[in-house]
């Protein structure tokens, strides 16, 4: 579930409240978008995979966090974006993925 927006990084883009398939994010007065619908979030992890500064928090919970003063895990913020490939200088999720072998060569038949 969201957990937080990272005003400090946040670049105001809009990308996570455009990309939320359930609207949680309201557009934020000062470009910060505001967390406004927290229940709503089905822990989908898009608002983390399109956000391009790292500025989200998605906890893999499905609900919100139990711990109210629990240490914000930075360690793994922008970790999800990383593992899929998206961002500059990545490599795609799909090319990494495990998975049998892709068949090469010329079609048989
Ligand atoms: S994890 Fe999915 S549902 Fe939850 S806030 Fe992000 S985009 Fe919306
Ligand atoms: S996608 Fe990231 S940088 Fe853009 S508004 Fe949302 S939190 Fe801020």
């Amino acid at each position: 579930m969201i957990e937080v927006v990272l005003a400090d990084a946040c670049i105001g883009c809009d990308k996570c409240v455009l990309a939320c398939p359930t609207n949680v994010f309201d557009h934020g007065t000062d470009g910060i978008p505001i967390i406004a619908r927290q229940s709503d979030c089905q822990t989908c992890f898009m608002c983390e995979a399109y956000c391009p500064a790292d500025a989200l928090y998605v906890s893999p919970e499905s609900g919100p966090d139990p711990r109210p003063h629990r240490r914000l895990p930075t360690e793994q913020i922008g970790t999800y974006r990383a593992r899929i490939g998206w961002g500059r200088g990545r490599t795609p999720g799909s090319s990494v993925a495990i998975g049998p072998e892709l068949p090469t060569g010329r079609p048989r038949g």
